[in-house]
């Protein structure tokens, strides 16, 4: 009962194949009697969406607010232009 034979094989892969070819064929029929879009197409069209989501999230985020750092003259280390360095010099601006 479980033994396999090259005419079980083949039925099955028969079968297999008559079952996606009437998927396919449905999904035609479904999608309107167009060709499926080709892999080039998607491509392209994922392509045009990524672009078009980026130009618009370009144009709605606002530039981040930018710090001039400058370098303290006692210490060394770069501070927010006008603040206060931790080793105590206060940076009056310019
Ligand atoms: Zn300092």
């Amino acid at each position: 009962m479980l033994g396999f034979s090259l005419t079980k094989l083949l039925f099955t892969a028969a079968v297999v194949i008559l079952v996606w070819m009437v998927f396919k064929h449905a999904g035609r029929i479904l999608r309107g009697g167009q060709q499926a879009p080709s892999r080039v197409d998607r491509a392209r069209r994922a392509a045009e969406e990524m672009t078009r989501a980026r130009a618009s999230q370009a144009q709605s985020a606002p530039e981040p607010p930018t710090v001039e750092l400058v370098s303290c003259p006692q210490c060394g280390n770069y501070i927010a232009q006008g603040s206060a360095c931790s080793c105590g010099y206060k940076d009056r601006g310019r």
